[in-house]
């Protein structure tokens, strides 16, 4: 039976490695989607793996769509434990996001139950940042296999990039003795999030998204599949922030806690630690080792596959390894001579983001008190951040965001402006009879 009002899942296509799973969508709904066709790949065989769990990863990233559109989804089969979780999934959103009525159903025709082997394995999502890091050294005893996806961070179409975090996470998983896997998949494609950003967007403190919504939820399912084939029992979202910061995040124990499936059980890791305290635990393990360990944390768009050394997460990470008395430069940073002036222009000029301010504080609490027991290099620039008032910078009103993003605008289309003007000059008298008569008396 077809329902008309509800997005519709068709059963999932296996092709080799990848599931394929199309569905349709309301015509009021539709202006959310880019693509009707999800597809993930793995580099395991999935052959075996039932359909129930196989509609997981598609499910885990279109379900949120529907229950802010009071849409009902409608599939095949479902695993049994999934399908009993998405009440408190729903609950996890509500807590965060009150506004959203989150009451359409996820329809199943039939319910399956899965188990798997009791193996005790377990695996963690894992990009090579200060989150997964701090969750692979605390669970190191098990040793996690690693997950990374490709379609998140980097997309699809940055291949050079996208060799560059491959590379980089192989030689992670070899110097912690883990097992590294990769996920493929157009799951952030499919969505048309600036739509859901217009229509949504105030019922989700403004966030894009992908962060208030997509990225744990989304993430996680996509893993259920290899999680399967691998028998893993514990699965680890490594997590962003604390409970001090208390930001509402599409990442979040309310909801990454909640999610089950067959015998596998998802845990929101290390929200007990602040970022700060990731980095401190990391510090210990390259000291306690002697390890030249790499830290992958910048998204720059030019600088995918690595650090620049330059973006706000990149010099809040460089100096927080500082007050550890790590460094950076051996661990994936490039600290160049201007480093500290710049980063002090960037907070005194409020060039960074006020929400990143947080993070600041709480380098800030760690730097210590005995200043002449760090490094001499940077002991005066540590010493000017212990005792900046961060609180003397004031929330921007959403008035002064506008004018900010306008003022940004315009500067680039001066620059652009500028440029083609002084390109037309020298057009100009390339073609002027002057240069014309020169060159010709010149032959
Ligand atoms: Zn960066």
């Amino acid at each position: 039976m077809k329902y008309k009002e509800g997005i519709n899942v068709l059963n999932p296509v296996k092709f080799e490695n990848t599931v394929i799973v199309d569905f349709t969508v309301p015509n009021n709904i539709e202006k959310f989607f880019k693509d009707q066709r999800f597809y993930v790949e793995y580099d395991s065989n999935i052959n075996n793996i039932p359909d129930s769990i196989l509609v997981i990863p598609l499910l885990s990233n279109i379900l949120p769509v529907a229950w802010f559109s009071g849409v009902n989804v409608i599939v095949d089969e479902v695993d049994e434990k999934f399908y009993n979780i998405i009440p408190n999934i729903q609950a996890g959103f509500k807590n965060l996001y009150p506004k959203v009525k989150m009451e359409s159903k996820l329809i199943a025709k039939k319910i399956i139950k899965n188990e798997m082997k009791e193996s005790g394995r377990s695996a963690q999502l894992f990009s090579g940042g200060i989150d997964s890091l701090a969750t692979y050294i605390r669970r190191i005893g098990e040793k996690p296999n690693l997950f990374t996806i490709w379609g998140a961070d980097v997309n699809l179409y940055d291949k050079d990039s996208w060799e560059k975090v491959k590379n980089y996470n192989i030689k992670i998983a070899n110097k912690l003795e883990a097992q590294v896997f990769f996920i493929k998949s157009n799951f952030t494609l499919i969505l048309n999030t600036r739509s859901l950003g217009e229509e949504y967007g105030h019922l989700i403190n403004g966030f894009h998204w992908w962060a208030g919504v997509q990225h744990g939820f989304g993430l996680v399912g996509l893993c259920s599949p290899l999680t399967y084939v691998k028998e893993i029992t514990t699965f680890y979202i490594p997590a962003s922030d604390t409970a001090e910061f208390n930001i509402p995040w599409g990442s979040h124990p309310l909801i990454d806690n909640e999610i089950k499936w067959a015998n596998t059980e998802v845990v929101h890791e290390s929200y007990d630690l602040s970022r700060q305290g990731k980095i401190h635990l990391i510090s210990r393990f390259i000291k306690e080792n002697k390890d030249d360990l790499q830290i992958r944390v910048c998204w720059q768009a030019d600088h995918n596959g690595g650090n620049c050394s330059k973006c706000e997460k990149c010099c809040r990470t460089i100096v927080g390894l500082l007050v550890e008395n790590i460094d950076p430069n051996f661990h994936g940073f490039k600290v160049t001579g201007d480093f500290f002036s710049n980063v002090k222009n960037n907070i005194l000029k409020d060039f960074w983001a006020y929400d990143t301010i947080p993070y600041w504080k709480d380098i800030q609490k760690k730097i210590p008190l005995n200043i002449r027991m760090v490094d001499g290099r940077h002991r005066d620039f540590l010493f000017w951040l212990k005792n900046y008032n961060f609180d003397k910078h004031i929330k921007p009103s959403f008035h002064t965001k506008i004018i900010k993003s306008i003022g940004r605008i315009l500067s680039v289309f001066s620059k652009k402006f500028i440029k083609k003007i002084i390109n037309l000059k020298i057009l100009m008298y390339l073609l002027s009879s002057d240069f014309l008569i020169n060159t010709f008396n010149f032959l």
